[in-house]
């Protein structure tokens, strides 16, 4: 299928309205650069969901990420989609693929305009040590080709660049080639909140002039996709929203977030903290 539905999320874009819902810190994986917290106590039921998301969009949200945690543990997720693109959202769906079936991308394939993947390196035996689970490589391989061939949905890559996984990236580079997807993203291994990353930053802390250098390698390269490296940094501008509702900004480590207090219970008014605040 045609790549029509990516959208890059650049200057060019200034009018969107943009939020990273956390649904949930729950996921099958332990990444052990994972920078969500350990799951605690989550909304789960889809009214609840429902009136956060209605309080967004009446208030000016225009792009729903939603992010996790793996969001595709929520059963009512594809509803949650489907209502906010017929509300004329854009969509965009964070997985780490497991649980992306077939069935479950023909429930939401026309609701939702792009997919983010995680993708670590194509050694399974290295993404094994750094995941904890097996066949990344292979999983994340086939789901990005099943996107492809089943949907318009733009495909983005997300690889946390580390130490164990710089020397692979090449690799990586050539075969996300040959997977024809719209947009990869490096992002620097950040040490300064999560389950996973705080534990392990000598394991994989690089300096940013290591993350520079492999980011302009692979810009070098020539290849047909449009390819980013971000600095944990660029997080500060975000508006996320928690499992339990609660609007934020990561500042730095946990102790160090801008809190908006409850999208439900305060009424937030997206639009006005967005622009007020310089978000994007
Ligand atoms: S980084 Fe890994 S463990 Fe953490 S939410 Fe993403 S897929 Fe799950």
């Amino acid at each position: 299928m045609d790549k029509r539905k990516y959208i890059t999320e650049d200057g060019e874009h200034k009018e969107d309205i943009i939020v990273s819902w956390i649904i949930t810190h729950g996921c099958p994986e332990r990444c052990a650069y994972c920078i969500s917290p350990e799951k605690c106590e989550e909304i789960t039921d889809y009214e609840t969901h429902k009136a956060i998301q209605d309080q967004m969009i009446a208030t000016g949200l225009t792009k729903n990420r939603y992010i996790g945690g793996e969001p595709l543990l929520l059963p009512h997720l594809p509803k949650l989609i489907k209502e906010a693109k017929e509300n004329g959202l854009n969509t965009r769906l964070s997985t780490n693929g497991i649980l992306l079936t077939k069935e479950k991308l023909i429930e939401i394939r026309d609701y939702l305009d792009s997919m983010a993947l995680p993708f670590e390196s194509c050694n399974d035996e290295l993404n094994r040590s750094i995941r904890g689970t097996k066949n990344h490589s292979e999983i994340v391989s086939s789901r990005i080709k099943m996107v492809r061939e089943m949907s318009d949905i733009g495909v983005l890559v997300n690889t946390c660049v580390h130490k164990e996984n710089i020397n692979e990236l090449e690799k990586l580079a050539y075969h996300l080639e040959t997977l024809g997807i719209d947009h990869w993203k490096l992002r620097m291994f950040n040490s300064s909140s999560g389950r996973g990353a705080v534990p392990n930053k000598n394991r994989f802390e690089i300096s940013e002039e290591q993350f520079f250098e492999i980011v302009d390698h692979i810009k070098s390269l020539g290849l047909n996709y449009r390819i980013d490296g971000r600095l944990p940094s660029k997080l500060n501008t975000r508006l996320m929203v928690s499992p339990t509702g609660e609007l934020y900004r990561m500042i730095g480590g946990d102790d160090e977030q801008v809190h908006y207090g409850n999208v439900l219970t305060k009424k937030l008014n997206i639009r006005e903290i967005y622009k007020r605040d310089g978000c994007n």
